[in-house]
Order: structure tokens, then sequence, then C-alpha cells
């Protein structure tokens, strides 16, 4: 590590209230209860938050139903596809505004919240804005569903909005959307761009609060589908709240990829493609590269080259532009990465990270990489969602995809070699939802997104991605 002059990102551009309320009907309004979020870098609390209780879930479905009966649903895709266009543009021009708030309350570095979240994000309403007059080329349906319940999680907090909310809005449906208790602060801001577009009230509708307003929306009589990103055990729980119900559900869960590098990888490029892999947004990624998969003729050069790359890594202030690794979203997080990174050395794997400082306070974690993992170990089986990686070895191509495959999950994977034969050949085999070649965790509106087994059903992105809000 060498010292560098800090170069933080100033946070004048953001107007922080001292308190949120719910955005219902296309108003603020105070819900049942309050909490407060706080940035995870130095643990300031940053603002008090609103919390929908039972009736104020109610209020919101009743307003999204209203607006889907007497303006969104009846309204032409063309004029939709106007309010959509509008709101891209409006995130394109407050980007700055959103990227410091990002980081400020999830923690994660402003180059990323600067350079991918908002950009995505942006992307992403563009997209779906042109697909509103031509859903009758899409192949999928024409016929929205209603009114659509949205639950997401805190590691893209306003990513994971626009990969719900955008593609509703094209079909013609309208949402209520609650945003993860420890991250809801782009969200309401969002709902401020809703204002800003005009987008009639009731069309978007934005619930704060924990958990339990989560299940008081996907099992609220009055929703039509329910989208859900997050963990595989409350995904399981939702999926038994709407059973037998007529709700359309998808699902998008964990996942514990495979980063497989063969021999004849170009070394330098896949080691940028490893720490990618694991280390972009803290680990905090359902994608993540979290199990190195490398052929062992290789292994040592592998090793020696990603333990120099990961001494580089800056770890820090997230508002810094220099930060390459933020802070962890949440103290229960942190303890959780901290637990499963004893177990692994508990269970005999070697432990090593590079020397670092870490601030005083808030929630830090030094990147750190396990050898001699066995494919038994919980740290090669259960997904860490931190800065964690796991190295296991391998001989042929035959062991790798035996390797990869062996995991509940079923969401990403990688492969790094010079033959493009064997690229084919691995990814017809890997059960994945995604598959990258000599490149890791690259995103586009136009390409669908989403897992197999326990890593969840239904696609988000592209055409497929409409196919969830139409019938
Ligand atoms: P979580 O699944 O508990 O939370 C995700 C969202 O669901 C949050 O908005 C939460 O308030 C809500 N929720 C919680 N219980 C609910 C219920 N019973 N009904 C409806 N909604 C409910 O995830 P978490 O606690 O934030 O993180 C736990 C683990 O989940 C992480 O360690 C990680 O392994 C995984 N995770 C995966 C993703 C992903 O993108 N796939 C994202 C975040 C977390
Ligand atoms: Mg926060």
């Amino acid at each position: 590590m060498f010292e560098y002059a800090p170069a933080p990102e100033s946070r004048s551009v953001v107007a922080l209230r001292d308190s949120y309320g719910l955005f219902i009907d296309g108003e603020f309004t105070d819900g049942g209860g309050v909490f407060k979020t706080v940035n995870p870098a130095d643990e300031e609390v940053l603002a008090e938050v609103a919390s929908a209780d039972a009736a104020d879930v109610d209020r919101a479905v009743n307003a999204a139903r209203r607006a889907f009966d007497e303006v969104w649903g009846p309204m032409p895709g063309r004029e939709r596809g106007k309010y959509l266009f509008r709101i891209a543009r409006v995130l394109q021009e407050r980007a700055r505004e959103f990227a410091v708030l990002e980081s400020l309350d999830n923690g994660k570095p402003i180059r990323e919240t600067r350079d991918i979240d908002l950009p995505l994000v942006a992307a992403h309403f563009f997209y779906y804005a042109g697909w509103a007059d031509k859903l009758q080329y899409a192949g999928v349906g024409t016929r929205p569903l209603g009114v659509a319940g949205q639950v997401i999680p805190w590691n893209f907090p306003l990513l994971m909005l626009a990969w719900k909310i955008a593609p509703a809005l094209a079909t013609g449906n309208t949402v209520v959307l609650k945003p993860a208790e420890t991250t809801p602060l782009t969200a309401l801001l969002f709902a401020e761009v809703c204002q800003q577009a005009e987008l009639p009230p009731g069309v978007v509708n934005i619930v704060t609060g924990a958990g339990e307003t989560g299940r008081t929306l996907v099992s609220h009589p009055g929703i039509d589908k329910v989208a859900f990103t997050g963990s595989t055990e409350v995904g399981r729980q939702i999926a038994q709240a709407v059973a037998g119900s007529p709700k359309r559900l998808t699902l998008e869960l964990g996942g514990k990829a495979a980063n497989i590098v063969f021999d004849d990888a170009p070394v330098d490029q896949a080691v940028e493609g490893i720490v990618d892999g694991i280390f972009f947004n803290q680990g905090h990624v359902c994608c993540a590269g979290s199990r190195l998969l490398v052929q062992e003729s290789v292994a040592d050069e592998v090793l020696a080259a990603l333990r120099r790359r990961m001494s580089t890594l800056r770890v820090g202030d997230p508002l810094d532009k220099n930060t390459d690794v933020g802070a962890i979203n949440s103290a229960e997080q942190l303890a959780k990465i901290q637990e499963l990174s004893a177990a692994g050395e508990a269970e005999g794997a070697e432990r090593w990270s590079p020397a670092c400082s870490l601030p005083d306070r808030g929630y830090w974690f030094i990147p750190t990489l396990f050898t001699g993992v066995s494919q038994a170990h919980r740290i090669a089986r259960e997904e860490i969602f931190g800065p964690v990686l796991s190295v296991l070895t391998f001989r042929t191509p035959a062991e790798a995809v035996e390797k990869a495959n062996n995991t509940p999950y079923g969401l990403s994977a990688g492969i790094w070699t010079d033959k493009g034969s064997r690229i084919l050949w691995m990814a017809d085999k890997l059960r994945a939802g995604v598959v990258w070649a000599n490149t890791f965790n690259q995103f586009d509106p136009a390409s669908p997104f989403g897992g197999y087994k326990e890593s969840g059903y239904g696609r988000e992105g592209g055409r497929h991605g409409l196919e969830a809000y139409v019938r």
C-alpha cells in the first residue's frame, strides 16, 4: 500500500432531510411508525424514515389499484413511454445527487454509484420506455397484470428499484415498492423524480419499513403480482405466502458463483476479473464470483498475482473517489461475514488478507482470500455476501464443471480461457442463468438476468423481463 491524498466527493449536492414520509398516491405522508437509517461508513444517523403498517400498505395498494383502473391501465403505450423517458432523463440530470446519496446510505464507493449504478438505472428506464409502445412485437402478451407488489434488497437499492419499476410501468402495471430498511433514501428521492416527471398519482407508491412491511405487502389480497429480490430464505417464505393465490411471482435470490480460470487464460486479465467478481460492491452481489476455481497447473501463478493485486485495493471512505472497497452495509451483515470467515479458519482453510488500516468507526471488512478450501467447507457452500473469496483447484474441464455445479444455487458463472470452443462447451454444461466469458459482472438492460435452482425463477432485463408483467 502507498499513501495517497484524499479526494472526497462533496456531500453538498444532497439536501438530506431530518425525516422522510411514505410516498402514497403521489404525496408524502406519515406512516404508522418510524425507523432510522445510518451511514454504514461512520454510523451517523442520516434520517428518520416512516415505517408502513398494515393500514399504510392498504392505502398504497388502493391508490395503485385506482391508478391502474382509471389512468395507467387504459393509457396507450406511446403515452406511458413518454413518462418513462422523462423519468430516465431526470435521473441522468440528477445522477450526481443520487450517486452521493446512495453512497451515504449504502456504503458503496462513489466510483461505483457514479459510474455503474446510476448509468445502469437510467439505461433501464430508457430501455423499457422503448418497449412501451411496441409490446405487440415482443411476443410475450400485451395485457398488464394490474398492481405489482415489489420488495427489494439493500445491495443495489436504486438499481433494483429500476429493475422492478421500469418493466412494470412500461407494460401498464402500477406498483407498490418496499425498499430495504437499511437503504430507503434513494427510493424516496426517486419518488420526488416521479413528482417532477408528473407521473399520475398512485402509479408508483413507495412504502418503507422492515421485513414486516414486506410481509404485509406480499400477502395483501389486492395485488396481482409479487416481485422479490433478496435472500433464498425470505424467498421461500414469500413463495409459501402466495401459493394457492392467483398472484404471479418472480424470485431473484442468492448465488455462489464459480469463476473458472484455465491454464491458457491471460493471467492479468483474469486477476482483474476475479477482483471485480468478488470485491465489487464489497461482495454484496448475488452473482458475485465467490468461488474461484483455478486450474492446478497455474494456481501458484494466479494466486501470487491475485495477492499482489489485492494489496493495492483501497478500502475506506465511500465518498473518496480513490476508494475501491467501501463499508459493509450493516452491523448484521458484518457479523455474518465474520462468523462465516471464522468458520472457514476453524474448518482448516488458510486465510489471507493484505495489510490494511481501517477507519475507527463504521462497518468494515478487509478483502480476504481463503486457500486450501474443500467443497465440504461452509465457505464453499454458503453465500457469504461479503469481500471473501474461496479458492478451489481443478485438473480437467469436466472436473471444473462438476465443482462449479456442486451448489444449490445457479445464478452466474465466469470462464477464463483462450479457447472459444471450450467456452461454448462449458457454457452449455454450467447450470447458471448467466455465464460470462473472459469478463465478469457485466450488466446491460437488454440482457436477461436470473437464476436456476435455489437462485430463484423469472428473468429481469431484456424482452424476457416484460414477460413477468403481462398476460
Ligand atoms: P432479506 O431477504 O431478509 O431482505 C430483502 C428484502 O425483503 C428487504 O426489503 C426486507 O425488508 C424484506 N423482507 C424480509 N423479510 C420479509 C418477509 N417475510 N416478507 C417480505 N419481505 C421481507 O435479505 P437481508 O436480510 O437484507 O440479507 C440476508 C442475506 O440475503 C444476505 O446475507 C445475502 O446472502 C442475501 N441477499 C441476497 C440478495 C440478492 O440480490 N440476491 C440481496 C440482499 C441479500
Ligand atoms: Mg443506511
